[in-house]
């Protein structure tokens, strides 16, 4: 049967926009991936995850946190990563602490309430999208109340929906006060390739010798076609994830097409290259429009994506060229940058840009 040529996805236009920064997702596999994929096509191999593709996999993420006890899975994407992490971590009867911002609580339906049947997420303001140590505590102090669900575990996104960065010793402290309260701390690090290749630091580094115990790993904003990974730290911790994981849908039967990917991509280090090419091609879009009429950033620039602060006939004029770009709130608009950013699709963008600004 031949589909009508109306059903198909139509061509890219050859013409601007050549390339859309409305999302890292917007991307396709990068070729690492892509390849590994294609290698694990034809064999024949355990299902489940009880293969040689997954325990290499495994073992190359927790060479690469040089942490051998770590705990390591992988699922379909970051809101499983993150609600089934956080069930685990959370008892139904306790509470999360995550920015008012956080994709836990803005974007994933109330996956993480859910799926630990109850724990409630305590979302205190945060005046730059990450969480302050006095913020944390705080929300930690208002509930000491008996029945009040006690916040369990503190959930921070490196680097943030608005693009900015935790330090390691900003991670550090937050680390500090979640245990000497006997909280968790979550990471989700949906993009967090990117916040390794801007800060410049290990991945062991900026988790569990921080104090992290469990991450969120994110694959497919990486370069991957799907999957992220889960990190416990602490063993012990782990506890019940993969029965929680399976409850969930999310144990691939074909565990190899998840995970062959992640081999491919840490052996090869594209993970990284992705990352400082997602970054740099966002610098290059700042530098770009840097002076525009009208146009500024709303925070610095420091992982893969620029926040523009603009009027809104400027965003309505530069929608009409074509151009796809979320809306973050009010007059603030995101642009981001993935491991297949064109330099020739930025300086297009960023020309229309101007225009825009010149009426
Ligand atoms: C994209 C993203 C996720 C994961 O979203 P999925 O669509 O479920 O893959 C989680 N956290 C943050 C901060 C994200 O940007």
């Amino acid at each position: 049967m031949t589909l009508p040529p109306q059903a198909l996805p139509r061509q890219p236009a050859t013409t601007t926009p050549t390339q859309q920064f409305g999302s890292d997702n917007y991307a396709g596999i990068c070729p690492q991936a892509l390849e590994a994929i294609n290698r694990a096509a034809t064999a024949s191999t355990p299902a489940y995850g009880d293969d040689a593709w997954t325990r290499l996999a495994a073992r190359a993420v927790t060479d690469l946190f040089a942490a051998p006890q770590a705990r390591v899975f992988f699922v379909f994407n970051g809101t499983a990563a993150n609600a089934l992490v956080l069930a685990t971590l959370c008892p139904s009867y306790c509470a999360i602490i995550a920015s008012e911002i956080a994709h836990v609580d803005t974007s994933e339906r109330g996956a993480a309430e859910f799926f630990s049947g109850g724990a409630r997420l305590i979302t205190p303001p945060t005046p730059d999208g990450k969480l302050t140590l006095a913020a944390i505590t705080q929300a930690m102090r208002r509930t000491r109340d008996f029945g009040a669900s006690t916040p369990a575990v503190v959930s921070i996104t490196q680097p943030t929906e608005n693009g900015l960065l935790y330090s390691v010793d900003e991670i550090r402290a937050i680390a500090n006060a979640c245990h000497d309260n006997g909280l968790r701390l979550h990471m989700d690090g949906a993009r967090f390739a990117n916040a390794v290749a801007a800060l410049e630091c290990t991945p062991a580094a900026m988790t569990w010798q921080s104090g992290v115990d469990a991450l969120s790993f994110g694959g497919t904003k990486n370069g991957m076609a799907v999957g992220d990974a889960v990190v416990f730290f602490t063993p012990q911790l782990a506890q019940g994830f993969a029965e929680r994981a399976k409850q969930a849908g999310q144990i691939a039967a074909k565990m190899r097409f998840l995970s062959a990917p992640w081999l491919s991509m840490l052996q090869s280090g594209a993970w990284l290259a992705n990352a400082r090419h997602a970054n740099a091609s966002a610098q290059a879009f700042a530098q770009a429009i840097t002076g525009l009429n009208g146009v500024e950033l709303a925070w610095p620039v420091q992982s893969n994506a620029v926040f523009v602060l603009m009027p809104e006939h400027v965003a309505n004029a530069l929608r009409a060229q074509g151009w796809r770009f979320h809306t973050l709130f009010g007059s603030v608009y995101r642009f981001v940058f993935a491991w297949d950013a064109h330099a020739d699709s930025i300086a297009a963008l960023a020309a229309d840009l101007r225009r825009c600004t010149q009426g």
